[in-house]
């Protein structure tokens, strides 16, 4: 009881500590369950099998003895296999003749003798924004690789489609920016003096994610009415 006679709950620090250490000593128990006292792990079932003396001479007995040793052995034998295929190693015989031979020529050359291409010459490049091109890392610390996205004038950084990232490199791209802005190694609004001579990695006034031909707005006015009827 207090002097106000108010009644003072158990410290709760020593109710933690008790509970911590029973929750210690569990997951200890769990842990070195399966292993003797020297660290070396326990034979398969031997912590679950207690037969006092009595029973060894029973037939029932002798048969479950009979019958766990089939299963040692069995689980002994795919264990060796298990080693076996992780340390198999091939000849050098035996690899050339597991390797189909290829014909040299990537055509195929068809009964007529004219070939026939596999890939199509005509075939669009796929994009590939900078980053993804040359496997540029993006680092908060690379002020300089991240100075080159922002705008001489504004300080902010330019859109995706001036810059012609792919949807996740622009989004790391953007997080880096917040984070090295943060962490006050670039300035919010303003691109840093230094930088701004350096090489331009794109025009900012062309959309480099999907390039637009210039003539675009006089073909769609020139255009003939009757073609679309
Ligand atoms: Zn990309």
């Amino acid at each position: 009881m207090n002097r106000f006679g108010v009644k003072i709950a158990p410290n709760v620090r020593s109710v933690l500590a008790a509970a911590y250490s029973t929750r210690s000593k569990n997951i200890l128990r769990q842990r070195y369950q399966h292993r003797n006292k020297d660290g070396t792990f326990k034979e398969f079932n031997e912590s679950i099998t207690v037969v006092p003396k009595e029973f060894e001479q029973q037939d029932e007995y002798k048969n479950e003895k009979r019958v766990g040793q089939i299963y040692q052995d069995r689980y002994k034998k795919q264990q060796q296999a298990k080693q076996y295929l992780f340390t198999l190693k091939l000849s050098k015989e035996e690899i050339a003749e597991s390797v189909e031979q290829k014909d040299v020529c990537e055509h195929r050359t068809q009964e007529d003798g004219t070939i026939q291409l596999e890939k199509s010459p005509y075939r669009k490049k796929q994009h590939q924004c900078i980053f993804c091109k040359y496997n540029v890392p993006l680092d908060y610390k690379n002020v300089q690789l991240l100075s080159q996205f922002v705008s001489p004038h504004t300080g902010l950084l330019y859109g995706q489609e001036v810059t012609g990232l792919c949807y996740f490199k622009y989004k790391e791209l953007e997080n880096t920016l917040f984070k090295a802005r943060k962490l006050g190694l670039m300035p919010f609004f303003y691109k840093e003096t230094v930088f701004v001579n350096d090489p331009n990695l794109f025009d900012p006034f062309k959309n480099n994610l999907k390039q637009i031909p210039d003539d675009y707005d006089k073909r769609k006015l020139n255009a003939d009415p009757k073609i679309n009827e």
